[in-house]
């Protein structure tokens, strides 16, 4: 069983992404498939994963489709 189906289900639009992420993709393509989140809420706190992931995808270590890549 997959453990991240939103990223398997939007694979090729989320490894189509380009950097710099807008909020609202970061959040998809780091998120979507975490148990902690919940799109219904109106305040959205950032986890120390999400921070780092996110650096690192802006410094150009990783990119989107990298990270979709190891999702799969
Ligand atoms: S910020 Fe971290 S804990 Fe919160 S939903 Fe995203 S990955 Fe999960």
């Amino acid at each position: 069983m997959c453990s991240f189906p939103h990223i398997a289900e939007r694979a090729d639009h989320l490894s189509a992404l380009t950097t710099p992420l807008t909020p609202d993709e970061a959040v998809e393509l780091l998120c979507s498939d975490c148990p902690f989140y919940h799109p219904d809420r109106e305040e959205q706190l950032e986890c120390g994963s999400f921070l780092i992931l996110k650096r690192l995808l802006e410094r150009g270590v990783l990119t989107p489709a990298q990270i979709v890549a190891v999702c799969r």
